[in-house]
């Protein structure tokens, strides 16, 4: 199946062939219609399946087809377990917004550094954050961002950010979130404590798996 299949505009059918894909990996192919439509999707993918663009390509696609708020609001949340996957993913996501017609702006905030420079960042707002829980929280506390804007959010290696200890964090960010939401959960394992997670999550999800 081409991209040219999938729903996407073809701004980010240009980014996505501008980044060396020729074609969708199989859970791109399942989640971007899903996620496109509206659909909460819970993903069973390992890094390197192409989960990234997976979620990264629609949520462009739906930011795009909002309006953004002035000044610029967040609107869509990826919360990962790691500064490493935070700066991946950001990196990503900024990569497939660079051909779009209204400029995305891309924060990604991490712990293990200083707040102020990613305090400083966010000055303006942001269209889309990548975080770490602990450091989003921790801006949110320092009214560097707020989140009541957010209508879809991207838990991305579920089954690592809870190894990490990140639960009560991550529980603490869904009650500062609007209740009406597009929730988009991608795991490689699915414990029992993911599973719960997920439930408690998503709403009648659209299940892909690699
Ligand atoms: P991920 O699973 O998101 O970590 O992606 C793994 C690797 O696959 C990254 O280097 C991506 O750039 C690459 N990739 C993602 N989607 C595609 C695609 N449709 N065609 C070729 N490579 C891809």
């Amino acid at each position: 199946m081409p991209f040219s299949a999938l729903g996407l505009s073809p701004a980010l059918i240009h980014s996505a062939t501008a980044m060396g894909f020729v074609a969708p990996t199989p859970i791109q192919e399942a989640a971007i219609p899903a996620i496109l439509r509206g659909a909460d999707v819970v993903g069973s993918a390992q890094t390197g399946s192409g989960k990234t663009a997976a979620f990264a390509l629609p949520l462009l696609q739906l930011l795009q087809a909002g309006a953004p708020h002035t000044p610029r609001r967040v609107r869509a949340l990826v919360l990962v377990p790691t500064r490493e996957l935070a700066a991946q993913v950001g990196e990503v996501v900024r990569t497939l917004a660079q051909h779009l017609p209204q400029p995305v702006k891309v924060a990604v905030v991490f712990g293990g550094v200083s707040i102020n420079p990613q305090m400083m960042g966010l000055r303006g707002g942001a269209d889309v954050v990548v975080a770490t829980p602990g450091r989003l929280l921790d801006l949110v506390e320092h009214n560097a961002l707020q989140l009541a804007s957010v209508n879809l959010l991207v838990l991305d290696e579920a089954d690592r950010l809870l190894d990490l200890g990140f639960a009560e964090e991550l529980q603490r960010t869904l009650a500062l979130l609007p209740q009406q939401r597009q929730n988009l959960f991608f795991s490689a394992t699915f414990p029992a404590a993911v599973q719960t997670l997920a439930e408690g999550l998503l709403t009648d999800p659209v299940r892909v798996a690699v």
